[in-house]
């Protein structure tokens, strides 16, 4: 019957939001962390669900929060992380694409309260630079969130296609990211703790998105001791890596390390004239003692060069903040080449060879 409505228009409302308020785990095995409610028919947020329409909008409108996986088909599988696949899906009654990430998951009550709060995080966020979580479903110890869909895939894919960002896109690029993360660090007050080129979404749009919170994080922590590790700590900062306390600065180090990576074309700590990867804890050894890498000042502009050296101090203090990277030269020299970025992006190919 669904597959009979197509004219019918689906508004997806971002959620309100958050309410610091206590979790709980019902006896009919409903998750209960403020609004969110999660059990195995989906996740819902009380606030959005239950809310009267507002003038103009008609009650089916809301109920879009509502949608389950049935209503979803998928169209190809477009990523695949450490703890899950992500596809790329189609509303069947609206048609609109949406990516739906699933992660596996065999964990125990604390960790499914940090995802849930990651849920929350996501589900609530009203940043235009936050790729948006409008719904998540738990069931049979996977999670799955529909996502929007970001068409040109992540910067990691993009590299792939162009092997290097010029500075004037890169501006555009660390423009976005780190209005994403004045959000999350003073809106929010939140660390991501995984920022790497994969978690930062481009659209056709050219609009560059923060998506991943946590759980991705939380998932390679937990297979570090299985032999399953994928790298993820390769932007992680020296004050993490030694177990040392943290904060949103340590998001401030993975940031530079993912732009200096995009404007030499290659993960900075692989030397040049060495055959692949160091191993792991050559790695790491290398991020805690020697020193932080740099732009080279004969082919970046100083600008470009001491935008990185303010991200990619090993002494957290002495890093720049969100807000502050905002207004450096850096930006401000490029304020203009928005345009440029999205015919940029407007013309590379989609990399998930899906023809929509
Ligand atoms: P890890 O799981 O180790 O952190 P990852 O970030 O690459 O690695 P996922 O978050 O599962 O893993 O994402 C896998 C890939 O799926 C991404 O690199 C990206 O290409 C694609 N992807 C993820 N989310 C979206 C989205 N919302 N829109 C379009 N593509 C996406
Ligand atoms: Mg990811």
């Amino acid at each position: 019957m669904k597959g009979k409505k197509p004219n019918r228009k689906l508004k997806l409302t971002i959620p309100e939001e958050e309410k610091p308020v206590s979790n709980y785990l019902t006896a009919s095995g409903t998750f209960q962390d403020g609004d969110l409610l999660l059990n195995k028919k989906g996740l819902r947020l009380k606030s959005a669900v239950d809310c009267a329409p507002k003038s103009g909008e008609h009650s089916d409108d809301v109920k879009g929060l509502e949608f389950h996986l049935e209503d979803l088909e998928t169209v190809k599988v477009i990523g695949k992380g450490s703890g899950g696949v992500v596809q790329l899906v189609r509303h069947k009654w609206t048609g609109t694409f949406f990516a739906l990430k699933g992660i596996h998951l065999n964990v125990q009550e604390e960790i499914r309260n940090q995802i849930a709060q990651e849920l929350r995080i996501n589900q609530a966020s009203q940043c235009p630079q936050v790729v948006i979580c409008y719904h998540s479903f738990f069931h049979n110890g996977i999670i799955s969130m529909v996502l929007e869909y970001m068409d040109r895939g992540s910067l990691a894919d993009i590299l792939r296609q162009v092997q290097t960002i010029l500075e004037p896109y890169l501006a555009v690029v660390c423009k976005q990211v780190l209005k994403g993360l004045v959000y999350l660090h003073n809106v929010k007050r939140v660390i991501h703790r995984d920022i790497k080129p994969s978690n930062l979404l481009v659209n056709h749009k050219g609009e560059v998105k923060i998506t991943d919170f946590g759980v991705s994080a939380i998932l390679a922590s937990s297979m570090a001791q299985r032999d399953t590790f994928v790298g993820t700590y390769n932007y992680m900062s020296p004050e993490r890596i030694i177990g040392g306390s943290y904060d949103y600065k340590s998001d401030i180090w993975s940031f530079g390390l993912v732009i200096l990576e995009c404007g030499i074309g290659r993960f900075p700590y692989v030397p040049i004239d060495q055959e692949g990867w160091p191993s792991f804890y050559e790695l790491l050894e290398a991020i805690v003692e020697q020193p932080p890498p740099a732009a080279p000042a004969d082919q970046f502009s100083p600008e470009f060069c001491s935008f990185i050296s303010a991200c990619v101090q090993k002494e957290p203090k002495l890093r720049s903040t969100a807000a502050e990277l905002l207004d450096h030269p850096f930006i401000k020299k490029f304020e203009d080449k928005d345009d440029d970025f999205r015919i940029l992006v407007e013309n590379l190919e989609t990399p998930f060879n899906v023809g929509l």
